[in-house]
């Protein structure tokens, strides 16, 4: 182990283009406009199916507008968007999904449903095909839809007259084509607590941006916060048979979890940011129970009347932005997400299967594995190593630091190498 901990690592994190691919320009092969994907995922614990809802056309594309045919990262699912007379991959991008998710709960062994998910494409000039590929925990794809996306098509929903609802902008790091776009949402405020919504909101972003790298990457970001009132006060808590009309419908116990606070309604969600420019979207909600949620490349949902709403957002944001994985470890896992044999997409977490590929040019020789835990004298972190316990479980799964943002409410900060990926992923979407 020690020879393998030592050996110098070349970095291939980064998933690079499919051999032969050019460089790609915006311009040749895009509109300034966006095209949003409507899909329903449907099914069980052992079967998928995907079929498009609607395709949505709005002014200003605020995504990237380079590396456009290659991955930041692996995700549970992928979009690929190929010119449909030359075949050329023009635009490529990965997420996870709570469908994915709910496939690996008890209910999905019972029971078939169907999941809202959107997500936002550049608009093509040309006739363009769009595939759609889930992603199991092993890496195989598992289901798959195909659509021709025709830019003459008359049924593709345009929002130019929609008005933007009320906005205001907390930090601005320059316009919305170089920068990374963060909306963020209410859920559970009304229209008289909309001020507390807003302090609420910059709350947030403080903290995002108190943590490194997002600190020194400031001027990267352009953050907004976007007034959408809620009929009631509060979000809907199922186990205290409360339910409240909110803006997006969300819930606590998804999944019968407690602490899991998601809304289904993304379709409403993106709506509600018609006519605002974003990427990433943070929900706020107006509950003092604990909780929250995070999904990459969708949404985080966080509550804010509780003690821990800061450091729970920024955990949530590290999932949703980032792709980070959890760092801790419950063992009551239905079925496990990260099995033995399989190294992990996520940056942040290894099963050994393949360290190289993650942190292993950070630990220094001979570090014992697993690496006993030890704090420094500051009380903070170790350095980094191989910690046993991540990805909900105690044992076959490693993490580098004894605590980090993506295990504890009480870590001051991200591990070494949660920033480092933090890091890549700004620098990639921002050239
Ligand atoms: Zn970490």
């Amino acid at each position: 182990m020690n020879t393998y901990l030592s050996r110098i690592v070349v970095c291939l994190l980064w998933l690079t283009t499919a051999a032969g691919a050019v460089a790609q320009d915006f311009d040749h092969w895009f509109i300034n406009r966006t095209l949003r994907v409507d899909y329903a995922f449907a099914g069980t614990d052992k079967e998928a199916d995907l079929s498009l809802i609607e395709l949505v056309s709005s002014p200003g594309w605020w995504g990237r507008r380079h590396h456009l045919d290659s991955l930041a990262l692996r995700g549970n699912g992928q979009i690929t968007m190929q010119d449909a007379a030359s075949g050329d991959t023009i635009y490529r991008m990965s997420f996870s999904s709570l469908f994915q998710e709910w496939q690996t709960t008890e209910e999905a062994t019972r029971v078939r449903r169907s999941f809202e998910n959107v997500y936002l494409l550049p608009f093509p000039k040309r006739p363009a095909d769009v595939s759609v590929e889930l992603l199991d925990n092993r890496g195989a794809v598992v289901a798959s839809l195909h659509h021709r996306v025709d830019p003459s098509d008359i049924l593709i929903r345009r929002t130019d007259s929609l008005p933007a609802a009320p906005h205001r902008y907390i930090t601005r790091g320059g316009t919305p084509d170089d920068c990374i776009d963060v909306a963020i949402v209410a859920e559970g405020y009304t229209e008289t607590e909309m001020e507390a919504f807003y302090a609420d909101a910059r709350a947030a972003t403080e903290a995002i941006f108190a943590h490194e790298p997002f600190k020194s990457l400031k001027g990267r970001f352009n953050v907004v916060a976007v007034a959408t009132p809620s009929a009631e006060s509060g979000v809907s808590r199922p186990k205290q048979g409360s339910w409240r009309r909110t803006a997006f419908g969300s819930h606590f116990d998804t999944f019968y979890s407690d602490r899991y606070l998601t809304t289904l309604r993304l379709r409403t969600l993106h709506d509600a940011l018609a006519g605002i420019p974003y990427e990433h979207i943070i929900i706020l909600a107006n509950t003092d129970q604990y909780g929250g949620g995070g999904i990459y490349n969708s949404y985080v949902l966080s509550s804010t009347r509780h003690a821990q709403f800061l450091p729970v957002v920024v955990h949530e944001f590290g999932h949703s932005f980032a792709a980070l994985a959890d760092e801790y470890a419950y063992d009551d896992e239905y079925s496990p997400m990260y099995p033995d044999g399989i190294e992990p997409w996520e940056q942040n977490i290894t099963t050994l299967t393949d360290f190289a590929s993650k942190w292993a040019d950070l630990v220094p020789a001979g570090t014992p594995v697993p690496t006993p835990p030890v704090r420094n004298a500051a009380g903070r972190f170790s350095k980094v190593g191989l910690f046993e316990g991540a990805g909900y479980r105690s044992h076959g799964v490693y993490r580098p630091c004894t605590d980090c943002r993506m295990r504890t409410n009480t870590a001051p900060e991200f591990c070494p190498v949660c920033r480092r990926a933090i890091e890549r992923l700004v620098r990639y979407y921002t050239h």
